[in-house]
This record gives C-alpha cells, sequence and structure tokens, in this order.
C-alpha cells in the first residue's frame, strides 16, 4: 500500500471552535508547534458556523467576574467587528447586566483568522480528521483527509476539541452519548427591525436572531417530540431536513404578517445545532448538584448562566480522559454530565477549559511528560498567574437564597440578552 505524506508538530488540536481555538493560541504563546485542524473553512464551531451568536457571561449575577483568560479574548474578539458591546453596568449587582455579549457570526470569523495567524497557530481548514493510532496506551498520531488526500500527523500531545469528542472516541477512549431536541439558529432581516434601528439610530437592532425548535430543556415542542443523536450520520441529516422544516415554518408564520420583501432568512447555520452529542468518560465525571463544591485541582470557575446565581469549579480531571494517556479534552466534550454538562458547554466555558489544556499541554511537553502526570497545583499555580480565580469560597459569602435558586431554560438568557 502506498505511504501516505506525514508530519510532525509538538500539539495536535482537532476542532476550531472557541475551545479548539483556544487550546491553539495558550499552547502557541508556550512556545509549542502546534496543528488546529477543522473540517469547515471557518473557526469558530457552533459560534460561527452554528449561528450561536449570544457570548454568554464571564460574570455572575452580583456583578462578579468568575471567568478570565483567553474566554475574556475571546469575547473581546468577538465583538472586534460588531456589532455587540459590554454593557457598562455588567458590575452593579441589580443591573441586570452580565459581562457578555450578542455578535455577528461573519465579524467573529474574520477576528479569529487574525488572531490565529497572530498567535502563529498553523490552521489547516478544510480537513476532517478520519483516523487515530495508539501504542501502549498513549495517542501518537491521527490521520486527516483534505484536499491533498490522506496525511498523517505525529505529535507528543494532543487535545480533542472536536465537540463531539470524535478524537477520543477513534482513539478508543470510553465516552456517553446524549441525544437532542429540534433547534436551529439563524439570521434574518426584516423592515421591523430596520425601522427600529432608523429611529434610534442603532444599527446593532439589525442582527436579527430567527431560530426555531426547542430551547436546550425541551420547551417550545410537545412533550413527546423527537431527540436526535448528533453522532448517527442518518440522524444528523434528518435533523438538518427537520430543523429547516421548522425555520421554513417560522418564516412563513412571519411573512404572514410582514409580507415577503419585510422578513426574510438571510444567514443559515452551516452545521448541525446539536448541544450534546459526544463527552469522554474522564477520570472525574462532573455531575448534576456540584455547583457550590470545592475541588483541590479545580482549573477555573465558570457563572452557570441561567440566571447567573450559581457558580461552578471545573476539575482538571474532567479534561483527561480514563485510558487514553497523551490526550487532553476540551469544550462541549469534557468530562460531565446533567446540568454541569449544560453549564460546560456554552462558549465561554469551553473556551476557559481549551485555555487549560493549551496551558496543561504545554507544562507537560516542557517535563517530558505526559498531562495526568502534570501535579494540578503546578497547573493552578501557571493559571493564576493569569489572573484565573481557582477557589469559588474566594467570592466571599454567597446568600442563602441565592444556592436555592433554580436554574431556568435556555429561553430565560435571550430575553435577559434581547432586553440589555
Ligand atoms: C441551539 C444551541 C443554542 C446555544 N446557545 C448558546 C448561547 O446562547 N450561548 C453560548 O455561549 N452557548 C450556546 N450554545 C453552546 C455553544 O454554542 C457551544 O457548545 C460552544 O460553542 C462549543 O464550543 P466547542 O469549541 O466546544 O465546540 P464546537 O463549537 O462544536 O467546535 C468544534 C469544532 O470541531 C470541528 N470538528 C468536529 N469534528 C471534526 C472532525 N472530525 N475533524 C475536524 N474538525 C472537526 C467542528 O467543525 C467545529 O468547528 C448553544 C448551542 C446550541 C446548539
Amino acid at each position: 500500500m502506498k505511504k501516505i505524506p506525514s508530519v510532525k508538530c509538538d500539539l495536535l488540536v482537532v476542532g476550531a471552535g472557541v475551545a479548539g481555538v483556544a487550546a491553539a493560541v495558550a499552547a502557541s504563546r508556550m512556545g509549542l508547534k502546534t496543528i488546529l485542524i477543522e473540517k469547515t473553512v471557518f473557526a469558530g464551531g457552533l459560534a460561527t458556523s452554528g449561528m450561536i451568536l449570544h457570548y454568554l457571561p464571564l460574570s455572575d449575577s452580583l456583578g462578579r467576574q468568575v471567568t478570565f483568560g483567553i474566554a475574556e479574548e475571546l469575547l473581546m474578539e468577538s465583538i472586534k467587528y460588531g456589532p455587540g458591546a459590554i454593557p457598562p453596568d455588567w458590575r452593579m449587582p441589580k443591573s441586570g447586566s452580565r459581562l457578555g455579549s450578542r455578535f455577528s457570526p461573519a465579524s467573529f470569523v474574520l477576528a479569529l483568522d487574525e488572531y490565529l495567524l497572530r498567535e502563529n497557530v498553523e490552521v489547516w481548514f478544510d480537513t476532517l480528521l478520519c483516523a487515530a493510532k495508539v501504542s501502549n496506551g498513549r495517542l501518537r498520531s491521527v490521520e486527516v483527509e483534505n484536499k491533498s488526500g490522506r496525511i498523517k500527523i505525529s505529535a507528543d500531545l494532543f487535545v480533542d476539541a472536536s465537540g463531539d469528542a470524535d478524537l477520543a472516541k477513534f482513539a478508543g477512549a470510553d465516552f456517553a452519548e446524549q441525544t437532542n431536541y429540534l433547534s436551529i439558529w439563524s439570521l434574518a432581516v426584516s423592515l421591523t427591525a430596520a425601522k427600529s434601528a432608523c429611529e434610534s439610530g442603532d444599527g446593532t437592532k439589525l442582527l436579527q436572531l430567527l431560530h426555531a425548535g426547542a430551547g436546550n430543556a425541551g420547551g417550545n415542542l410537545p412533550q413527546n417530540a423527537k431527540k436526535y443523536l448528533g453522532t448517527i450520520g442518518k440522524e444528523v441529516s434528518e435533523f438538518l431536513f427537520e430543523t429547516r422544516r421548522i425555520l421554513r415554518e417560522k418564516v412563513i408564520a412571519e411573512q404572514s404578517v410582514h409580507g415577503k420583501n419585510n422578513f426574510y432568512p438571510i444567514a443559515l447555520p452551516s452545521m448541525a445545532d446539536f448541544r450534546t452529542t459526544r463527552r469522554v468518560s474522564g477520570k472525574y465525571l462532573l455531575k448534576t448538584g456540584e455547583k457550590w463544591t470545592h475541588f483541590d485541582d479545580c482549573i477555573g470557575l465558570v457563572a452557570d448562566w441561567r440566571g447567573g446565581w450559581d457558580i461552578w469549579e471545573i476539575p482538571f480531571r474532567t479534561l483527561i480522559p480514563c485510558e487514553i494517556r497523551g490526550l487532553l479534552c476540551a469544550g462541549r466534550c469534557i468530562s460531565s454530565e446533567g446540568e454541569a454538562w449544560e453549564v460546560t458547554r456554552v462558549i465561554q466555558a469551553a473556551a476557559m477549559t481549551g485555555e487549560v489544556c493549551g496551558v496543561a499541554a504545554a507544562m507537560s511537553k516542557k517535563a517530558s511528560i505526559c498531562p495526568d502526570e502534570l501535579p494540578p497545583g503546578k497547573l493552578r499555580a501557571e493559571l493564576s498567574s493569569r489572573g484565573y480565580l481557582l477557589d469559588l469560597r474566594e467570592l466571599g459569602e454567597i446568600p442563602e437564597s441565592a444556592k436555592k435558586t433554580e436554574p431556568k431554560e435556555e429561553a430565560s438568557h435571550e430575553n435577559f440578552y434581547d432586553n440589555a
């Protein structure tokens, strides 16, 4: 059989969503020769190709910033070419504002191109991960396909930021899967939005989100609505057809009120809007109910987007798959389930776990060890020097009433931003 061409790098990152971008940039800054592969032609993943244009907050509802680092840099990149702005009153507990923003997916793509080039990350767009090779329990190389054909990439370390744990699966790691309700986010133009923008002199009102289907907990759909697996080819196609069908229904309903020339869709997602597909079984599984829990290997804090009253610590072990060495997982495929998955899968949390994977990879490479051997204390010291908060107890006394507040459905944050 013909030998396929082969390249080598220090770190290979699979998937250029926010998690993969953060991982690759963090590692590159620490001197690792980093290759980032991406099957689409855009960086940003669901945030851009999926049209998920809400960068969820880095702060809680009491006006305290809890997530830092590249997650904050990416928030600023998302609004660099407009529209969007950080609400000036986000530090005020009763303002209802938080440190996040809406953004235009196209603007975010343009900013991410610049960001990745500036940080010397070697990006291979239009490149699909196809296979992985493991020997003696350690991931050694992968095979990818693009217009050049099949190519082998060997690396000392790997980050799975595919959102779907594709690399972990190819490597033979244990994982869990979850079904999803129909959901689709897209952009529309409307005369009503245009009038409102003109009257107020505020062009941000032109960025009109048009979504159909369910919130994260299935709201808006009948109770027995079918749920889909994003990890079976046939179901992915069915999901895409069905989501676009319900979007058509929504467009027709709007047009019956406003007319075809005054309301129409203008941009559709180019990847399926699955929230949760596959997540690795890591050295620790972060679970429902573990909000307000301190872990000695905490690598960062996330404020629950559903209300912002609850704070979660993310343990380093959720990024380390159980069986396969030399591999870290970032973003929406880390080891978390239930409520914890709801919190760790969103944009700012994905950027944070991405950065931590990049930093952990660089420190491991320097010490000639695998990430599972990296002392959490050393990693935490490095993250702390970057301004990370690593212990929720540093936030001070938490009001009992805040702890008891039950999280709400995703629609609540949409309203929050719509009203902001
Ligand atoms: C309907 C919906 C609403 C949401 N609402 C919000 C919200 O309001 N705010 C918020 O912050 N979050 C929201 N989220 C969640 C959020 O958008 C994502 O979970 C987050 O962006 C995940 O980032 P990621 O980098 O982990 O993964 P992804 O964005 O999924 O990125 C993974 C990347 O890997 C690439 N990839 C996958 N497989 C391969 C392969 N085999 N080879 C090469 N490349 C591959 C993909 O193309 C993609 O670019 C929502 C999600 C959905 C679906």
